[in-house]
């Protein structure tokens, strides 16, 4: 195992999902600087207000960056920027300017056949995608002065090859990987030109594994890994196969860097700087994504910590911990206190709303009854701290803890609630719930007024306003709709199948519900819930599903006001459905719909579209 640090030891800062002030980021500076970082990543997309392009004042102008730049330098931090090359370019292809420019413009279908709002990703054979991209690069590296490396992100690109133009010299999905390459290729050089090293986010070598046989091996590849344990390489997307992959960039002489982050939990950071440690990694970093509507300070005892733990390769995590949270809020470490912390890290670091979603889809044998409860005990642990540490920052990071458990708790109890109301074991949901939603909205404003823009603030009170009325609208649904209750199946952690129900009523009315992912968490088994008018008399329910990796249907099922309707036989089947009689019995067997693998439906695009369904006579149960 190594002992000595490695020296790119970074945090990263989302800049593109929400709009920071000078002095939030030189804040964030300063604490990586204070906790043994060497970088700072800022992920910034087409944030840069340039005349090429600008967002407005959700944008950051050179003059700042490039003061935030020396500032950084000036703490012996390295500001390392995050720009969108391919995917994730959205921001940019609104502009009329460039619509030209998107691989798929308003209306096409992307590669899960879904028609796209605007563009997403650029056209990577256009040359006014590489003439735009040059000019770009060129006027960043003028910012960037201090930094020998550029990030990047050529992640998520789904839709290469799609346009008319790419389209043209593309014989096979070889052609697609090809394409990618030529793109990264170019990118390579002009960076080079420009004094820069290239850092690329590593998960299209999943789909496109013979390129690394292209790339010059002075890219250094970004291995992002998020899982809960991450003790192996899983790749993005495709089926979680497991890959050695760090060993094999080793053995082709590419450095990578090890990428983990705070949108899960505290768990993905201790496991990938333990499996990192078994490697030969030429760096790490911790990524703070999307902090749109919280802020980024509930992370800070984890990144100190992190810190810690990547400044003295082997130290226990918990002396790490101590040591972090002595720092952070200028307090004797607490066992309480950290196992606080640590409970509700390990639960949901990043909280956020997950829409209807939350109140429909519950894991196969009901809601987590045991986090509510420890999630309280941290929630009030956190509480009695309050008045023990100092006023100023430590304050103010404890208040954000305190928060973002309420939220991460607010999560929880709205989950079982609307279970127990489903399955009536409650008449209706508590009081409680919409007061703490009030709450919560109210005490998130005041927290990001403080440090946002009034509007930007105004905004997520807004959210908070939209999502009691969702709880709401679930309540009245609940409480006097019929509703569907179909049992699921989806193993892919990635999965992007989409299904939709077709029912056909007594009288010949015909109700559909429209195509949806359904994966929840990570949920292998779960059951979702539609609601239905109270009248309905149901017939026939279709189920019809496509996309990547497929989807596994246990049961289905209607409940109105005229009766209970559960399948009595199959009445067709097509596409591809592996075992439909096993909806007709309740239970966890599961008729399959599409294909399990991944990477073919990546290599011939037809099959991700393709159909596959069933349709059913329901009958009333006596
Ligand atoms: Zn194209």
């Amino acid at each position: 195992m190594r002992s000595e640090p490695l020296t790119y030891r970074g945090l990263q800062l989302d800049l593109a999902r929400q709009t920071e002030s000078r002095e939030y980021i030189k804040s964030f500076i300063d604490f990586a600087a204070e906790h043994h970082f060497t970088t700072v990543g800022i992920y910034l997309e087409w944030k840069i207000r340039t005349e090429l392009y600008d967002v407005g004042e959700d944008g950051y102008t050179p003059e700042l960056l490039r003061e935030l730049d020396d500032y950084a330098y000036s703490k012996k931090i390295i500001l390392v920027p995050g720009l969108s090359a391919l995917g994730h370019c959205e921001m940019l292809l609104k502009d009329p300017r460039y619509q030209h420019l998107a691989e798929l413009k308003a209306g096409d279908l992307n590669r899960f056949g879904f028609p796209v709002a605007h563009g997403h990703c650029l056209c990577p054979t256009h040359p006014g995608t590489r003439e735009l991209l040059e000019k770009y690069f060129t006027i960043c590296s003028k910012i960037f002065i201090h930094t020998p490396v550029f990030k990047i992100g050529l992640d998520e690109a789904w839709e290469v090859g799609y346009c008319e133009r790419c389209r043209k010299g593309m014989k096979s999905f070889a052609d697609e990987g090809r394409i990618y390459a030529e793109h990264v290729l170019f990118i390579h050089d002009v960076l080079k030109k420009l004094g820069k090293t290239m850092i690329m986010s590593d998960d299209r070598i999943d789909f496109y594994p013979g390129i690394l046989d292209r790339l010059p091996n002075d890219i250094i590849l970004c291995a992002w890994l998020y899982h809960r344990n991450t003790c192996s390489y899983l790749t993005h997307f495709l089926n979680q196969a497991t890959n050695d992959q760090h060993k094999v960039y080793e053995e082709k002489g590419f450095r990578y860097l090890c990428l983990s982050s705070d949108y899960y939990v505290w768990g993905n950071i201790e496991t990938y700087t333990a499996y990192a440690n078994g490697r030969n990694p030429w760096g790490l970093q911790v990524a703070c994504w999307e902090k749109y509507e919280i802020l980024a300070q509930a992370s800070f005892p984890a990144l100190a910590a992190a810190g810690e733990m990547w400044n003295e390769p082997g130290l226990p995590v918990r002396e790490a911990w101590n040591r972090a949270v002595r720092s952070v809020f200028r307090i004797e470490p607490s066992d309480r206190l950290i196992d606080a912390i640590l409970f509700y890290s390990e639960h949901e670091m990043s909280p956020r709303f997950y829409g209807k979603k939350i109140m429909t889809s519950f894991p196969f044998f009901g809601p987590d009854r045991k986090s509510r409860y420890a999630l309280r005990m941290a929630l009030q642990t956190m509480r009695d701290f309050l008045d023990r540490v100092p006023d100023g920052e430590p304050r103010f990071i404890l208040e954000n803890l305190i928060l973002n458990c309420r939220f991460a708790l607010l999560n929880q109890d709205i989950n079982l609630h609307c279970w127990e109301l489903l399955k009536h074991q409650s008449p209706d949901l508590p009081e409680e719930l919409f007061g703490e939603m009030r709450s919560l909205g109210r005490d998130y404003y005041a927290m990001i007024s403080a440090h946002r823009r009034k509007d930007q603030a105004e905004e997520v009170l807004g959210k908070w306003q939209a999502r009691e009325k969702m709880l709401n609208d679930f309540r009245q649904d609940a409480l006097h709709a019929g509703r569907v209750r179909l049992g699921l199946a989806l193993p892919e952690e990635w999965s992007t199948m989409y299904t939709s129900i077709r029912i056909r009523t007594a009288g010949g009315k015909v109700l559909e519900i429209p195509f949806e992912n359904l994966k929840q968490g990570e949920f292998f088994l779960f059951e979702k819930y539609y609601f239905i008018p109270a009248d309905s008399e149901i017939e026939e329910m279709e189920i019809t599903a496509y996309g990547f990796a497929g989807v596994g249907i246990t049961w289905i099922e209607a409940l109105t006001d005229r009766g209970r309707f559960v399948p009595e036989k199959v009445l067709e089947s097509s596409g591809l459905v592996e075992s439909p009689e096993y909806l007709l019995i309740e239970d966890a067997k599961f008729a399959f719909f599409g294909t399990r693998d991944v990477f073919s439906e990546f290599e011939d695009r037809a099959k991700g579209l393709a159909r596959h369904s069933v349709r059913l006579k329901m009958r009333k149960e006596l």
